[in-house]
Parts: C-alpha cells; structure tokens; sequence
C-alpha cells in the first residue's frame, strides 16, 4: 500500500509555480493576483480562505481578501463581485462557498466574468470542461488528476466508482475520468443517495473516490483488494483531547480499508491540499491567459 501524499505533490506544484512568478517578475510581468470572498464565520471555511490566501503568499502571488458579515445582501455581495470583474490588476475569483441561505449560490457564480473564475463552477466552464475544450476545471477534482499523475498510476480501462455527484467534486470528477486522456479513460460508475446496491458497486471498483461528506462512510468490506482510494471527505467529529474540541476525518475508514489498497490519500493531508494546488495553478493560468487543458 502506498500514500498518496497530498503534502509531497501540493509542495511540488507551489515550488513549481513559485519558480514560474519569479520568472514572470523577472519579465517585467504581471504578478497572478487571487480574489477571495468569504462571507459570515464558519469555521471551516474560515480555515479553507485563509489557508488560499496563505499559499499565495507563500509563491509570490499578490491576494484580496474581501470579508463580509452573514447579512450582507445579494446585491452588494454582487456588486463587489462585478467590482473585482472589472478591475484589471484581480486574475482569479473564488467565493468560498456555502453562503447564507438569503443569497442565490447560481446567481453569484454566474456574475464572476468566467475568464476570472478559477474554481471553474461557471456554466461557461463547466460546459467547456464537459465539452473537452481548455478551461478551469473545479479544483478538488483537477488536484486529484494531478496527484494521479504525479504518482504515474494508469487509469486506463479501469472502473472507478465515484460517490457523490455534486457540482464541484463528484460530477466533475466522473467527467474527467472518463475522459480519453491519462489520467482518465476509466469507466465510471457515478453514485448518489438514491444509489442502490453502493456497496457491490464499490467491490466492483479498481479506483473509489469518495465524495460524500459522512464520516468513514467507505469500510474495508466495501473495497476490493488493491483498490486504489481517493478519499475527498473533510469531516470534523468531536474529540476533547484536540484544543480546539474537534478532528478532521474522510469519508473512508481509513485504518482498516489502507491496508486493502494499492494506494489511498489520507486526510488530513491528501486531497484538501491538492485543492489549494490545483486553484494556484488556475489562477497562475488565469494571469498568463491560459487554461489547463488536460486532453
Ligand atoms: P455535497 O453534500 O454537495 O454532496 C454529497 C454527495 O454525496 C451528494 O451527491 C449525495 O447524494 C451523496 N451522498 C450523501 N449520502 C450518501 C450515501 N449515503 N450514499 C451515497 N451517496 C451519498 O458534498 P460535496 O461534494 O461538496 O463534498 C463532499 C465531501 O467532500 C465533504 O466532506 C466536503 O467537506 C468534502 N470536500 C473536500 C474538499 C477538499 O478540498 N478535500 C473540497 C470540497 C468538498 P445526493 O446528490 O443524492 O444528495
């Protein structure tokens, strides 16, 4: 069993990227500058922008955090959105999403200008991405083809079984896994709550990737022998010997399914971290014109 370790790769890649700007100073060029929004004060999402804003500081990038409390209305938050569009010296915007219930999610992701949108969930990405065209492509799932890619593992022909289908890890996900590239060319089974038989459909997968948001959801008589397992999930359960009262786990039971498997990601410390990866190198694109196109 081997680790796919997020840690190792999202290091890789700042490296890589931090080298990159300095060229691009060096040039006389345009420094890649990320816009975050974060609005209220959940906790996670909290964790989730700041630590955004800290990996662009730490590869030379310039970074815009626009805070607002939970109240603010759908007009100004849309306004601000349409303030970043406009200005020249902003590359990439992200919205941390999930915002207040008071504000419509589509309507906010529908006025960031797509060539800006660097968590690539605009409908013009989307059915670029969909379409095979370069694009950004959503970054949980694009730094989970990074890390496949890095670790040189062949998808091709293989069944990989993804749970969950939401719009920014699941669906995306079964896309480019069946995409006619490396990694990708698996046959994919995309699974919901409304899925029957999960279980003999996860026994039947060569790759799972699970996106589901309960925690160690995926138990060992869930996973063939050799199974390679992404592990998307960040739950934090109860845990009064932490400081702050709580831990983070996968969805995957990670003690007892890793030793079935060929390779798994760990969380903490595998795919979150390729996120953030993933997103710098959007928004490196987003600077220098270019989309990833991984066909
Ligand atoms: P969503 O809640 O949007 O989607 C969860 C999906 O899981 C839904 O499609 C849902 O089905 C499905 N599901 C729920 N229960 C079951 C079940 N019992 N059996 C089969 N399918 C089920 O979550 P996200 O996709 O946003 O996130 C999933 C997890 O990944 C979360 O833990 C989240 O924190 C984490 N995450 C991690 C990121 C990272 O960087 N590592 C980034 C983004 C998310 P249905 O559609 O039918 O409701």
């Amino acid at each position: 069993m081997q680790i796919l370790d997020g840690k190792l790769v999202s290091q890789a890649t700042k490296d890589l990227l931090a080298k990159k700007v300095t060229e691009l100073k060096a040039l006389g060029k345009k420094t890649p500058h990320l816009a975050a929004i974060l609005v209220g004060n959940d906790g996670a999402s909290e964790t989730y922008v700041a630590s955004k804003v800290k990996s662009c500081a730490e590869i030379g990038y310039n970074s815009t955090l626009l805070r607002f409390d939970a109240q603010i209305s759908e007009k100004h938050l849309l306004d601000n959105i349409q303030m970043l569009n406009e200005n020249a010296d902003i590359d990439g915007i992200l919205v941390q999403l999930p915002l207040p219930k008071h504000i419509n999610e589509e309507l906010v992701i529908n006025t960031i200008d797509p060539s800006k949108d660097v968590d690539g969930f605009h409908p013009m990405n989307v059915g670029k991405m969909v379409s095979g065209l370069p694009t950004f492509i959503p970054a949980t799932p694009y730094g989970i083809m990074l890390m496949l890619e890095h670790y040189n593992i062949d998808t091709k022909g293989k069944h990989a079984v993804v749970i969950g289908r939401s719009h920014i890890v699941g669906t995306p996900m079964s896309i480019l896994l069946s995409r006619n590239a490396q990694p990708g060319n698996c046959t994919v089974t995309l699974c919901h709550s409304q899925t029957k038989n999960l279980k003999e459909l996860c026994l039947q997968a060569d790759i799972v990737v699970a996106a589901i948001g309960r925690p160690n959801y995926v138990t060992a008589d869930m996973v063939k022998d050799g199974a390679i397992v992404i592990d998307v999930g960040i739950n934090r359960i109860e845990d009064s010997s932490k400081k702050s009262g709580f831990r983070l786990v996968g969805d995957v039971k990670f003690d007892e399914v890793a030793p079935k498997c060929s390779y798994i990601t760990p969380v903490p410390g595998g795919v979150g971290l390729m996120t953030i990866a993933a997103l710098l190198k959007n928004t490196y694109n987003a600077a220098i014109g270019e989309k990833e196109h991984l066909n």
